[in-house]
């Protein structure tokens, strides 16, 4: 059986595609959908992350701005930052790109933005909303799962649906979107035993463990559909060439820049083992971003009438 690769970056270009053309219908009604990205010192990755997010709300057409405030911002510096966005008519998303510097109290931070304008689906309100099945702002990446699975045309409504990490950003949201899609669901850790066997009965095999190629031939079930969350960056010359062996252009790519990105999931295995997988990169990866602006969309429509085509 030759596995299907789910293609993220297409998935993702779909939906921006759709995105895109709902901000046009917005404008009819004078709205502009509108993120706030809030970036507090200078860590190079968060940097980025910030870059890209902005860059999408470009393609799609929608108002973008980021706050970059010195690695010195206290938390009630942050708090008050954050109130005046809530306050803003033309600001329908707040984002506060985490790490934030260890001297800052986080949890306060993310409990101030108005739960309406929480686009991340960090804050309590929401949390409790995804645990009690209410609509929600739900978090981005477990958002991009279920894209997946239902843009590939792939049941998830009574199969067993195993997620590997119960993360408050990743793990746990996702099962809980994934019992609201009616798969029977199971959640596993670092304390679950006998792991490989029940991954083994996933029929969705969701990786959002954080480990490099954890999940090999004996965690996945002939036929599952593998859904590889992790990002995990590799400069070991010898475990990247026994994890890619298959992969002559990644190998090739590997000597050319010293590293290269795996997922949680081993390559090799879960191509010989999978009916369905998303690569790394550009699986899953590329759909987080993609949700992030669809829970902007999501939020602006509050300002729209009820009967408004914009809203989805
Ligand atoms: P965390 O480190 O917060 O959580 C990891 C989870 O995996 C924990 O629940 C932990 O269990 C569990 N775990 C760790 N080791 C094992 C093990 N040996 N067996 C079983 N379970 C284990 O990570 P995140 O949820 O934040 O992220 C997970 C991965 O997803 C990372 O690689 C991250 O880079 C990536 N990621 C990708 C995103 C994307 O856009 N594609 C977005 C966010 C994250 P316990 O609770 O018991 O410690």
């Amino acid at each position: 059986m030759v596995a299907r690769i789910l293609d993220g970056k297409a998935i993702r270009d779909s939906v921006l595609a759709e995105l895109a053309s709902r901000v046009e219908q917005a404008a009819h009604y004078g709205i502009r959908p509108g993120l706030a990205a809030v970036l507090v010192g200078e860590d190079p990755a968060s940097k980025i992350y910030v870059r890209n997010k902005i860059r999408a709300c470009d393609r799609i057409g929608a108002h973008s701005e980021t706050l970059r405030l010195p690695a010195e911002t206290t938390t009630p510096e942050l708090v008050a930052v954050v109130e005046d966005l809530n306050g803003r008519e033309d600001i329908d998303g707040i984002l506060v790109q985490l790490p934030l510097p260890g001297h800052i109290d986080a949890q306060r931070v993310l409990g101030c933005v108005s739960p309406e304008k929480d686009v991340d689906g960090f804050h309590p309100v929401n949390v409790g909303k995804l645990a009690s099945g209410q609509a929600c702002l739900a978090p981005c990446t477990p958002r991009g799962l279920i894209e997946i699975l239902k843009r590939s045309q792939i049941q998830i409504k009574g199969r067993h649906a195993v997620v590997v990490g119960r993360s408050n950003i990743v793990g746990k949201p996702a099962a809980l979107l994934l019992l609201a899609e009616h798969a029977t669901v199971t959640i596993c850790h670092s304390r679950t035993p006998d792991l490989p066997t029940v991954c083994r009965r996933a029929e969705i095999l969701v990786a959002a463990a954080g480990r490099p190629a954890m999940l090999t031939r004996e965690h996945i079930g002939d036929g599952a559909v593998v859904l590889d969350v992790g990002i995990n960056r590799l400069q070991d010359a010898a475990t990247v060439h026994r994890l890619f062996a298959h992969d002559p252009r990644r190998l090739e790519g590997f000597d050319k820049s010293g590293s290269t990105l795996v997922g949680d999931v081993h390559p090799g295995d879960v191509a010989q083992c999978a009916s369905a997988y998303t690569p790394v990169p550009g699986g899953v990866g590329p759909l987080t971003i993609a949700m992030l602006m669809s829970n902007t969309l999501a939020a602006a429509s509050r300002r729209t009438p009820a009967d408004a085509p914009m809203r989805a």
